[in-house]
């Protein structure tokens, strides 16, 4: 019987699975495919991501910094409103390597990852959980004490555990042009309903064009005229789902979620790796696999952390939808030096914005 059977090698199964080995406990962790294919992210984070990783990361994933965005009402060619930071905000990074890295330092911490195996089947019993996954040699079931669903947006766990999904989710493209461009500057274009496309300089890895949309919306015609307007030649064409408002309870009586599997996301932008990562550790410290009790305190510890930025997200995002004319009003008046972290909306009130506001001309 393991500990932790942890299903979908992301970011989130990845942490989850380094933190609760270093604990001690005996994990074995499945991922359906290759861990980090196919891609569908633009790995566009938080200086905070190398906190998260190994010696020789930064080396290995580094593409690009970014200092700050332009927001746009329209398409390329219109008014450009921009936000920047007088130090590094962000960097782009290469999320296919990202993923391989997390995984090897699980790996490296004991637990058990097994690539091409995919889980089929998960059963609550009151001792255990058992878990069917479909390898390389046929169908096998395992035993654990508690399952960890860190399996995406689309969570089979998460049905499986009758937990609720999550509010929405939105669908997002990507494509990428051979460009290099080592600016330092996103584009952000305000003209995808109830959320944005953008642009992205990756350096010498070329720039990557990505709109996100609700379902009902026709994202592919969209993200057409972004390219069209930008004149620009695009390949490598993908897409992934991306949950947003977590459902009332990520817990079970003997599992849990972590990452897009709890919709652990930025609403404002979609971004999940970092609160993905952030709630593993949260559930690494907190869940005693011995006692589902202390699922409870996972759940409140990850919500604690993350509830008020989430919500404070929530509100950032519904300007996106705000008529033109007052959209303009607002970027114009807030546009210039920021002091806020992009993780954490709730800095908009913290000393280093204040500063970077009284420091604008
Ligand atoms: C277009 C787009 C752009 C994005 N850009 C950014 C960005 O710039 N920055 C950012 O922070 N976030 C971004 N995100 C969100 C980010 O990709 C996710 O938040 C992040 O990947 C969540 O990590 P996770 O580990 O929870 O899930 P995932 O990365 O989805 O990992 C889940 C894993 O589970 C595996 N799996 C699924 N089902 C099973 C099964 N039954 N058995 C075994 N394995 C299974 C999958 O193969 C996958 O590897 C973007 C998302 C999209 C769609």
């Amino acid at each position: 019987m393991y500990d932790f059977v942890v299903v979908g090698v992301g970011p989130a199964g990845a942490r989850f699975s380094r933190r609760a080995a270093e604990n001690g406990y005996d994990v074995l962790a499945f991922e359906k495919g290759t861990v980090g294919e196919p891609l569908a992210c633009s790995g566009h984070v938080s200086t905070d991501i190398w906190e998260f990783t190994g010696s020789g990361a930064r080396n290995e994933l580094f593409q690009n910094e970014i200092y700050g965005a332009r927001f746009h009402v329209g398409g390329p060619h219109s008014t450009a409103y921009p936000f920047y930071k007088r130090d590094v905000a962000s960097n782009v990074i290469d999320r296919v390597g990202l993923d391989r890295h997390l995984a090897d330092l699980a790996r490296e911490a004991g637990a058990d990852v097994r690539e091409e195996h995919t889980v089929t089947e998960v059963t609550e019993q009151h001792d255990r959980v058992e878990v069917v996954a479909n390898g390389p040699d046929g169908a096998e079931t395992y035993e654990a004490k508690m399952v960890a669903g860190c399996d995406g947006p689309r969570s089979r766990v998460r049905n499986a555990l009758s937990i609720p999904e999550p509010d929405e989710l939105l669908h997002g493209v990507l494509a990428f042009s051979d460009e290099n461009d080592h600016e330092n500057f996103v584009d952000v274009h305000l003209t995808a309903p109830t959320f944005f496309a953008w642009r992205i300089p990756r350096g010498e890895a070329g720039v990557e064009y990505g709109l996100a949309a609700p379902p009902g919306v026709e994202v592919t015609k969209h993200f057409e005229e972004l390219i069209d307007g930008y004149e620009i030649d695009v390949s490598h064409r993908c897409s992934g789902a991306i949950p947003i408002g977590p459902p009332t309870r990520v817990t079970s009586r003997r599992g849990f979620l972590i990452g897009d599997a709890a919709a652990q996301t930025k609403p404002f932008t979609g971004g999940g790796i970092l609160y993905g990562m952030t709630s593993a550790d949260h559930a690494a410290r907190e869940i005693d696999p011995d006692r589902p009790a202390t699922l409870g305190a996972y759940e409140r510890a990850w919500r604690d952390d993350l509830d008020r930025e989430q919500a404070l997200g929530h509100w950032l995002r519904r300007a996106y939808s705000f008529p033109e004319p007052i959209q303009r009003l607002g970027l114009g008046a807030l546009s210039g030096e920021i002091g806020v972290h992009m993780d954490r909306p709730t800095s908009l009130v913290s000393i280093e914005h204040l500063k970077a506001l009284l420091s604008r001309r």
